[in-house]
Parts: C-alpha cells; structure tokens; sequence
C-alpha cells in the first residue's frame, strides 16, 4: 500500500512555519512501512488542493492530509475532500458532542462556526480530538483511503497514534515492530560503518540510522505475521549492534533521552552534580533539570561568561587566563576545580568555547570547545571541534559535555565496584 502526505496551509508556503507534520508522518509512514514517494504542499486555495487531492489518489492508495480543519472560512480541506469523494456533508451528533464538551472543559461556550467543525462527510469515520477542537476523518471509495488530520502538531500527532495506527494496521495484513537503539559519542559514519552489513541488509530486519547533534539513533523494524514473530525478528538484531558498538549505546528505550542517561547514572550511583558554563551559558544545566526527579543530585549550576566572572566566580587564576587563553583546556580544569569548592558536588562539568560567529583565530578557531569533568577526584579534559552556526556549536557542545559526563562516570563506577570484588 502506498502512501502520500499532503499539507494545507499558506503558511507553510510562506514559511512562516516550518512543516514538522511532515518529517512526523513521514517517519511514521516508514516505520510502519508504508512506501512514501510524494509530499505536496499547497496553501488555503480550494482549487489547488481539489487538484492536489485528485493527482495524490490517482497515484496512491493511502492519502493522508493536515490542516484546515479548523472553524474558519479558509479552512477547507473536509469539504475539498468530501467534494474529491463524492461525499456530501452532515451534522455528526458525536462530533458535535465532543466538541461541546471540549468547550465546558475550558469553561467557554462553543460559537457558532465551530459547528462547521461537526460536519462529517457521509458513511466517513469520526476521529476524536482530544487535544482540540477538530475532529479528524477517515473516507474510504473504491480501494482507497483519504485521512484528514487537524494541522496543530499536538492535536495531529496524538490522533495519530490513538486512531490512525490501529486503522492502518487493521488494513495490512502484516505487522510492523520497531525498536530503538541511541548511540552516543560515534559520529554516524562511524556507526554507519560498523554495522554496514544490517544497514545494507533487505532482510525482514531493517536498522535505518538518523543523526542527531552529538547521537545516532538507529530504529530497527520488523514486519511479521503478530508482533510476537516481529519481536523476535528484532531482538538478535538489538543484540548484535550492542555487541558490536558496546557503551556507546546508551539506551534501547525510545523515550529515554541522553539527559536522562546521564541522571540516571547519577541517581543509581549517589552522584551529586553540578555545572560551570561558559559558552553554552546555561543550555547543560538546562538539559539535565529537562529529567524529572534530577532535583535529588542537581542543587546549583553557574554561567562564568566573562573572563572576570570566571575569575570571581569560580576562582580561575588571572595568570591562567593570561597564558592559556578563556578557551583552553587549563581553564576548564581550573573552572570544575572552583565550582566544587562552592558546591562540594561529586561529579563537576565545565565548558568554554568559541562559539562564533565572530571571535576566532588561527590557534581558537570559531568551533573549538574545551570540557572538564571531575567525578570524585578525578578530572578528565576534552578538546573539541565543532562547525556549523552559533547554535549548533553549542548544542554540540552541550552533547559532547553529556557524553563526556556518561564516559567519565561509567569509568569511575567500574573502577569502584573493581575495587570493591577484589
Ligand atoms: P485550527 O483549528 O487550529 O485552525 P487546522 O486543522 O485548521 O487547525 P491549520 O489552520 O492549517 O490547522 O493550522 C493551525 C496551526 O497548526 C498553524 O498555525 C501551525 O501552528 C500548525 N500547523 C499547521 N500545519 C502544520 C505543519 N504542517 N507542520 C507544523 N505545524 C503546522
Ligand atoms: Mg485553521
């Protein structure tokens, strides 16, 4: 079964959104299997989606569209589509119900156009939205399938999951499994080169890898009779890869971020944190506090920006600044060493960077970031190098800090329990 997306919105054709919808319905068209071989976006004109919706069900059995559900005159995609099947519209009770009830919940009276909202088109499926007001549509004629899905990201994606899944699996006769696997601190044509073989493979199994900043995530997908087959078509495949990348992956859960990796490892080992940043002014501390429950190990982070506040703040030595420059690795040192003095943490980080555009130099080029991490004593310096805009550079940087962190905790835990068996 093929499948195609279509986006309404002026909008999205000005730019002044950016089409998330799309990357999210593709990869879940992919992950469940369905090949994808159109997008098309087209604005709030009811001519050219007519065209667009006709050209996309001549070519594919699956149709799934967002936007223009909404209550307003330019929204027109349910009746542009209900006018494409040949399907006239009426007042859905249901529709009509859930809508009202969405707004007692919020303690307003529904006005009148929200009413056009409760139109569905004859002999469709109702798809409720829990997250809005529009409730979504599924029309099948003649062996094909047209979905209409609300054009908010949180309304779409959880509509998605709730109804639209179980309605595309119900519709094939094979089921699609996929897991997770996050690496952490391997470029991806490094992981790409490790498992090559599985990438390349056209086998029941699947490993397709995506590049995050600082992460790879490979999604490992299954397609077999019931998910028990699919599960363990997938699971020698999950094994294998963490034979062959070892620590560097650091999750098989899709929700567990590399943040919560890294608070884990504090919380199971007892480890108190903390963070000094210069050139990502915030954005670890800011990552870790993402975790809930990191309140137990994370009490204090500092920004030292300036040369002064480095000084002042976290005691780095003038001299030191003089010799070695604010983006140099004895900083770094220097900097977890003042912050644990304020803190008395277990585990201290730092960062100092050229984040650019501006302020490079042939010896600090724009990119180059120093990271410190001490756990328990013992401090570890990393150099790195970044490209790309300001904002890269520092989530990079940020990245490259937690991977550093997971590094040098991990070694001093297996050094611990070493000690411990002997
Ligand atoms: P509403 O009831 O909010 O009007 P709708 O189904 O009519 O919902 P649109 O009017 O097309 O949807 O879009 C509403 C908002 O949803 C947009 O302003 C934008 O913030 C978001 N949105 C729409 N389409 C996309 C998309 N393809 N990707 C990301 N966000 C989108
Ligand atoms: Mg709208």
């Amino acid at each position: 079964m093929t499948a195609e997306t279509i986006f309404v919105g002026t909008e999205l054709l000005l730019g002044n959104i950016v089409n998330t919808n799309a990357a999210y319905l593709a990869e879940q068209m992919a992950v469940m299997g369905f090949p994808m071989f159109y997008q098309t976006t087209v604005g709030d004109n009811a001519e050219r989606l007519e065209g667009c919706i006709r050209q996309a069900l001549d070519r594919s059995d699956l149709v799934i569209l967002s936007g223009g559900l909404g209550p307003t005159q330019d929204d027109i995609t349910k009746e542009t589509a209900a006018k494409v099947m040949g399907k006239e519209l009426l007042l859905n009770e249901d529709a009509k119900k859930q809508i009202e009830a969405y707004f007692a919940k919020k303690g307003k009276t529904m006005a009148e156009n929200n009413l056009k909202q409760a139109m569905m088109p004859k002999d469709s499926m109702m798809l409720e939205n829990t997250n809005g007001t529009a409730p979504g549509v599924i029309m099948e004629q003649d062996g094909k399938i047209l979905v209409l899905l609300p054009g908010p990201p949180e309304e779409l994606n959880l509509m998605f999951e709730r109804s639209v899944v179980p309605y595309l699996q119900s519709k094939v006769s094979q089921v699609i499994y996929s897991a997770m696997v996050k690496v952490c601190g391997m470029s991806e044509s490094d992981v790409a080169q490790q498992l090559d073989d599985l990438i390349r493979s056209a086998g029941d199994v699947t490993v397709a890898p995506y590049a995050k900043i600082g992460e790879v995530h490979l999604r490992v997908t299954a397609k077999a009779e019931d998910e028990k087959q699919a599960k363990k078509l997938v699971k020698p495949v999950i094994k294998d890869i963490k034979a062959r990348l070892g620590d560097a992956v650091y999750t098989t859960h899709e929700e567990i971020s590399l943040e919560q990796s890294v608070v884990d490892l504090l919380l199971a080992n007892n480890l108190t944190v903390t963070t000094v940043e210069s050139c990502t002014g915030g954005l670890l501390a800011g990552r870790l506090i993402n975790v809930p429950g990191v309140s137990e190990i994370f009490k204090m982070g500092h920004i030292t920006y300036s040369n002064k506040a480095k000084r002042k703040i976290v005691g780095v030595k003038r001299k030191t600044l003089e010799k070695y420059g604010a983006v140099s690795g004895q900083v770094v040192k220097e900097m977890v060493g003042g912050v644990l003095q304020i803190t008395r943490a277990d585990v201290a980080v730092s960062v100092s960077g050229v984040a650019g555009p501006d302020g490079g130099t042939p010896e600090k080029p724009v990119g180059l970031v120093y990271i410190a991490c001490s756990v328990c004593g013992t401090v570890t310096v990393q150099e790195c190098h970044f490209s790309g805009t300001r904002r890269k550079i520092r989530e990079s940087a940020v990245a490259a800090a937690l991977v550093l962190m997971r590094r040098c905790i991990m070694a001093y835990c297996s050094k611990v329990t070493f000690g411990e068996n002997k």
